[in-house]
């Protein structure tokens, strides 16, 4: 479905991913691990369009992507950004709605509304209030929620876990599953390994711009050197 050959970004002087390969197979959730400063974001940035690779091809469904965020958009491929991005003086429903802004199936968004509600009752409950009183958790289901509200067929998910308490990573991850079995796939990026390789089909191990290792996902949540290396970061 997706497929990165040879990424090179820079930043400046800062070689920020060095010759990249990954692909994405449809219905998958893939996995890239790392710690911080590793590129994580940067890939998924490059993905989206926001940052310009300086070398490599993108392709998608076997066409190579454009190079602009919205015609990126266009093509189902939504990213559900790290820290969330909400418009903190809007309501819930207005956030959510906004996911939705480039279409105009009114009957399929109101569907996917009730969709995104059964997915996360919290933001039903929560309809109303200003995004930006939310909690840190209810914010990054509120970001997952609009992203789905644009009716994505591939959906980039930065460090979904980011800075909320271990019972509500293990509340996002659920949903990550769910969001799966909804015939979307996911290319999630994690510092919480152990979280990110128990979901995944495929994982990706980068570490300083380059990809260090890659397989099975849970061929990998065994292997020893990667336990040592990364799940005392989680
Ligand atoms: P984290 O988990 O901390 O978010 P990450 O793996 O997502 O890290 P990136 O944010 O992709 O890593 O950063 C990769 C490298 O590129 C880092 O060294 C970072 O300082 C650098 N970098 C990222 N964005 C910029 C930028 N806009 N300008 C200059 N350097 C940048």
């Amino acid at each position: 479905m997706l497929r990165v050959k040879n990424l090179n970004v820079y930043y400046g002087g800062i070689h920020a991913l060095r010759g990249i390969n990954i692909e994405v197979q449809e219905g998958q959730i893939v996995s890239i691990i790392g710690s911080n400063g590793a590129g994580k974001s940067t890939l998924l940035n490059a993905i989206s369009g926001m940052v310009k690779p300086k070398e490599g091809i993108i392709t998608y469904k076997g066409k190579e992507l454009p190079k602009t965020p919205h015609k990126i958009v266009d093509l189902g491929i939504c990213q559900v950004p790290e820290g969330r991005l909400i418009f903190a003086n809007l309501t819930v429903k207005d956030n959510l709605m906004m996911g939705a802004y480039l279409r105009n199936d009114k009957k399929k968004i109101n569907e996917d509304l009730e969709k995104v509600y059964q997915l996360f009752p919290r933001l039903q409950e929560r309809i109303n209030q200003m995004a930006g009183t939310l909690s840190g958790g209810e914010q990054q289901m509120l970001a997952m929620g609009r992203g789905l509200m644009g009716n994505p067929d591939l959906i980039l998910l930065d460090e979904p876990s980011l800075g909320l308490a271990p019972l509500l990573v293990k509340t996002i991850f659920e949903i990550i599953e769910d969001i799966k079995k909804m015939n979307k796939t996911i290319l999630l990026v994690e510092q919480n390994a152990y979280k990110a390789l128990s979901v995944a089909d495929t994982a990706y191990v980068l570490e300083q711009g380059i990809i260090k290792k890659e397989g099975d996902a849970q061929e990998i949540l065994q292997d020893k050197s990667i336990l040592e290396a990364y799940l005392g970061k989680t």
